[in-house]
């Protein structure tokens, strides 16, 4: 049992939330900056971090001195670091082909990544049971149990786990993953754990907006590619924008002008089957089934000296523009983050993208929202470990 210091000025936790938040997502690597950022008293804010010192969440250390000859007026300034016994998380990923699994931290570290192939038959019970055996075999810490998992899955997911459709794995419609796989990890010895599951685009555009390009926008769209289809996410002040059931923000079904490729939800022309690897591959006359990133980046290459490359990559940053368009007249974001084949066409292809957009979007006549290209490797992964560590963001007093 840990003591909570009896001072604490912060009886409902609010501001103890805050300042992890803000440790968490590298606002305050100084003592001054979570000052500052918290808007307390040196006072006040020195009560809550002995607060989260205490649960073992944070600890200070004494900043070097840039130049320990040049003298300073005032207080040593003391740096804020994530404490080495702070609780982890498992975060995993379903992909098209294969599992990733690796133990997460706060301050968005994530281990080595584990990666497994999915079953020849990638059932939702096949696949989960792997999921399952995974964690209770690899990952399994008796006496240390992790303080939560995070699931990230290719398909639209329900604010209560279900999986209401997973095109890519050939999954039945409305899958009840968080029920299925609790069941199995409960079965397996791995014992009771706070499960949390989302959809990977989400998770990537949360984790790009707490440790990646997505840092610092207070209403950041986060659209990427797949090896197929299109995904993304919207993050409201730290925030996934998630909708009344969970489902909101399933960017790959916005219609795009002119579109007319059949999309695995039964419509044509969504930005998900326009503005794909696969559309790229198409469009440059490259059948494949599986189009990777070096075939994409192959194509983006030529573009200058080869007609049909040139042809593909002007279709497809139109249809990517005139998707962006639509969304910001929607949306309104002040910054948007491209991941995949996306962050591709923007660092080929950005004033053309730029251009339609501004072309199509009233609220960006003069192309002043900030478009970045994803800085994170593993972002969905990254944002499956938020979404398991977000009770403990929201009350660090758990741990009492
Ligand atoms: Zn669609």
């Amino acid at each position: 049992m840990t003591t909570v210091p009896m001072t604490s000025p912060d009886r409902a936790g609010t501001s103890l939330s805050r300042a992890l938040f803000l440790v968490h997502t590298h606002r305050a690597a100084l003592r001054s900056d979570l000052t500052e950022g918290l808007g307390l008293t040196r006072t006040a804010t020195g009560l809550v971090l002995r607060e989260l010192e205490t649960l073992s969440l944070v600890r200070t250390v004494t900043a070097p001195r840039a130049d320990p000859w040049v003298p300073t007026t005032g207080r040593p300034s003391h740096a804020i670091e994530i404490h080495p016994d702070a609780p982890t998380v498992l975060a995993v990923q379903v992909q098209a082909r294969s599992v990733l699994v690796t133990l997460a931290r706060l301050g968005g570290k994530l281990g080595p990544v584990d990666e497994v192939p999915l079953p020849e038959t990638a059932t939702p019970e096949a696949v989960l049971g792997l999921i399952a055996d995974l964690l209770c075999t690899r990952f399994a810490t008796p006496g240390r149990p992790p303080f939560g998992v995070g699931l990230a899955l290719p398909s639209a997911v329900g604010s209560d786990g279900t999986a209401l459709a997973a095109h890519h794995l050939a999954w039945p419609h409305a899958v009840p993953v968080h029920r299925l796989l609790s069941g199995l990890l409960d079965r397996s010895g791995f014992g009771e754990v706070r499960l949390h599951v989302g959809n990977d685009a989400n998770l990537a555009a949360l984790a790009e907006s707490r440790h990646g390009a997505g840092q610092g926008a207070a209403q950041l769209l986060y659209v990427m590619t797949g090896q197929v289809g299109v995904g993304g996410g919207l993050v409201i002040d730290g925030r996934l924008h998630l909708g009344s059931a969970g489902y909101a923000l399933e960017i790959g079904h916005t219609p795009v002008r002119q579109g007319k490729r059949p999309c695995r939800c039964g419509n044509r022309g969504c930005l998900e089957v326009e503005a794909d690897p696969m559309a790229l591959l198409d469009a440059a006359g490259l059948s494949t089934t599986y189009p990777t990133p070096d075939a994409v980046r192959a194509i983006v290459g030529r573009r200058h000296v080869d007609a049909r490359a040139r042809a593909a990559v002007d279709l497809v940053t139109r249809q990517l523009a005139g998707g962006l368009a639509s969304l910001i007249n929607i949306l309104n974001p002040d910054r948007i983050v491209l991941g995949g084949m996306h962050a591709e066409l923007l660092a080929a292809e950005e004033e053309r993208l730029r251009s339609v957009i501004s072309r199509h979007s009233f609220l960006d006549q003069d192309a002043h929202i900030e478009l970045r290209a994803a800085a994170l490797d593993a972002s969905a992964l990254a944002g499956a470990a938020e979404l398991a560590l977000q009770p403990l963001l929201d009350d660090p007093r758990l741990l009492v």
